[in-house]
């Protein structure tokens, strides 16, 4: 007997250039969802949804193969690469359709798959959000532990709501989906964002683990963009920090006056060059970060009223809605309005 009331469970997984690990994370996800449904924790409507997002490698030929011989396997294409969150966007937002809840996790299985289980039970219990939090992180590189907890912190100071340690690893319920679709900006940053959703949610720990296969798709470069549109998306506080810097040089500035009108007064007037060169150059430098910072959020700004769709699905095995390209129809009807 099929029991309806059972979530449907959509796993979501961005796959950027990730031939090399796909065959084996396809399997092992397969065989936890086939466990889940057979423990009656999950629908057997569930899937695993795999977004290419714009590979140049066999990533997308993988998916399609799987999708002819597993029927777990779903995929979706997308037109071009969009970047790490809008693909895991894209999934989601069409998992929502047809899933009570999702679970988005990386290609590169680093994150340990069997606490899935543990975040459904977590759903079941009512959470709508289950977030995947790093017990350790061993296994990450020196530097990219230490530069990810500063992070953390200097987040936490400027008021924003991050859950320290985790990833885009985390359950979602299509309520949840709901709200997040609701918030239009462009610069996403999904980490930030879903804490302010609300509804109840839970914490569970894991050990990540080496990258099965490949190298990170996530270079020094993109880390830092990732980590400065965090900021930018949520906190106005490098505004303000300008603002201070700038009463801290005015207030500077008064008293550097009235030293210099002291030595004028006492007749030491050449010794003003060293100062009045340093004090030139100390505001010239201040104006350029601020002028920087402003053109951060003037740049965001700029973005958001331009209001470009996030991404294009090109093929879509998960909800087989063909979309076709332009010239593909009926050419009779063509004719018939051409005369
Ligand atoms: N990814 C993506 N688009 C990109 C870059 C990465 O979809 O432009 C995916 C990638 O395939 C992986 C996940 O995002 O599933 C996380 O990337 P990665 O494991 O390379 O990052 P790291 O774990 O090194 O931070
Ligand atoms: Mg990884």
């Amino acid at each position: 007997m099929i029991d309806k009331t059972r979530p449907v469970l959509t796993i979501v997984v961005p796959c950027y250039n990730e031939e090399e690990v796909l065959p084996e994370t396809i399997k092992q996800l397969s065989q936890l969802l086939q466990d889940l449904i057979e423990d009656k924790l999950v629908s057997y409507k569930s899937s695993l949804l795999f977004v290419d997002d714009g590979s140049r490698d066999r990533t997308w030929e993988i998916i399609e193969t799987e999708n002819q011989k597993n029927s777990y396997v779903k995929g979706l294409n997308l037109a071009r690469n969009a970047g790490h969150q809008n693909a895991l966007l894209a999934g989601l937002m069409a998992a929502k359709e047809q899933s009570d809840c999702t679970v988005s996790i990386d290609a590169d299985l680093q994150d340990d798959i069997s606490v899935i289980r543990t975040f459904v039970e977590k759903y079941w219990q009512g959470n709508d959000i289950v977030y995947g939090v790093r017990d350790k992180r061993d296994t990450d590189t020196f530097f990219k532990r230490n530069t990810a907890l500063g992070y953390y912190r200097f987040m936490k100071k400027l008021g924003i709501n991050l859950v320290p340690n985790h990833a885009d690893f985390r359950l979602m319920s299509k309520r949840a989906l709901e709200e997040l679709e609701k918030y239009q900006e462009k610069n996403l940053f999904l980490r930030g964002i879903i804490p302010l959703i609300g509804f109840s949610s839970a914490e569970v720990y894991y050990d990540r683990k080496e990258r099965l296969a490949g190298e990170s798709k996530y270079p020094l470069k993109k880390m830092l963009a990732f980590a400065l549109d965090g900021i930018t998306s949520f906190s106005v506080a490098p505004i303000r920090i300008v603002t201070l810097i700038g009463f801290g040089v005015f207030l500077f500035s008064i008293m550097a006056g009235c030293y210099a009108i002291i030595e004028k007064i006492l007749g030491h007037t050449e010794s003003g060059w060293t100062s009045l060169i340093i004090s030139i150059w100390l505001i010239g430098g201040l104006q350029l970060i601020g002028i920087g910072v402003i053109g951060e959020y003037i740049g965001k700004i700029f973005s958001e009223v331009k209001g470009r769709p996030k991404y294009a699905i090109q093929t879509d095995l998960y909800s087989k809605k063909e979309k076709k390209p332009a010239h593909v129809g009926k050419p009779e009807l063509l004719v018939a309005r051409n005369k």
